[in-house]
């Protein structure tokens, strides 16, 4: 899939002021410092279409951006979806009230934004299976909703451990989940996995 435009739509406090559910739409998603603006801005190859705020976690906002994308083998058709920034889980400074606040506006979203497509969740993959990553995946399989495992930062460790704790956490989910998820292994720095990520959407697109 190529890129051809990225451009920022608006940003909603709650489901119902999002833009109406025309396009497809894919929703990232993961805890807070995961590496979630830079792979945004890596998919869409634009410095700064996604940005971190300033005050993390304190401004918990669906952010949408419209994407033009074209498939690799076919450039004159283009096909219109939004791309969706969500808050991330996971701050420490955050009060019981504004976490709260987030579970019940990301539970609407996800529950109720009918041409929500995939979510894609990512996970940093420098770390060992953390307890705030599986918690929220399984209360997906609660909601029901289709999504896939984005695994960040791969370039920060040597490829054997990553691959390990990939391992690892598809492991911890085996545990509850019968079929595991699609997962890939980024890095917003080399650009691994952007194919790969990019290709899936597009296959979605088509289906
Ligand atoms: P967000 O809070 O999830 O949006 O995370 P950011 O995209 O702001 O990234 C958090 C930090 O991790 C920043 O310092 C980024 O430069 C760094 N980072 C994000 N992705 C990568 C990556 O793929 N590789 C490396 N080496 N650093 C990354």
């Amino acid at each position: 899939m190529q890129i051809i435009s990225a451009t920022y739509v608006k940003s909603s406090a709650n489901y119902t002021q999002c833009p109406p559910p025309d396009k497809a739409e894919y929703a990232f998603i993961g805890r807070s410092n995961v590496g979630k603006s830079s792979l945004i801005n890596m998919l869409c190859n634009k410095k700064n279409l996604a940005k971190t705020s300033a005050t993390p976690g304190k401004t918990q906002l669906i952010n949408h951006f419209l994407i033009t994308s074209a498939s690799k083998n076919n450039t004159a058709k283009t096909t219109d979806w939004y791309l969706v920034d969500l808050p991330g889980y996971g701050y420490a400074k955050v009060s019981q009230k504004q976490r709260k606040s987030w579970s019940s506006m990301i539970e609407q979203y996800i529950v109720r934004r009918e041409n929500l497509g995939n979510l894609f969740v990512l996970i940093d993959s420098r770390h060992e299976p953390q307890q705030i990553d599986l918690e929220f995946i399984n209360q997906l399989g609660v909601w029901q909703v289709p999504f896939a495992l984005v695994f960040t930062k791969a370039d920060k460790n040597k490829p054997a451990a990553t691959t390990r704790n990939v391992q690892q956490f598809l492991s911890s989910l085996q545990e509850s989940w019968e079929e595991l998820p699609p997962h890939f292994i980024t890095s917003a720095v080399k650009g691994d996995g952007r194919d790969e990520v990019l290709q899936f959407i597009d296959q979605m697109n088509k289906e």
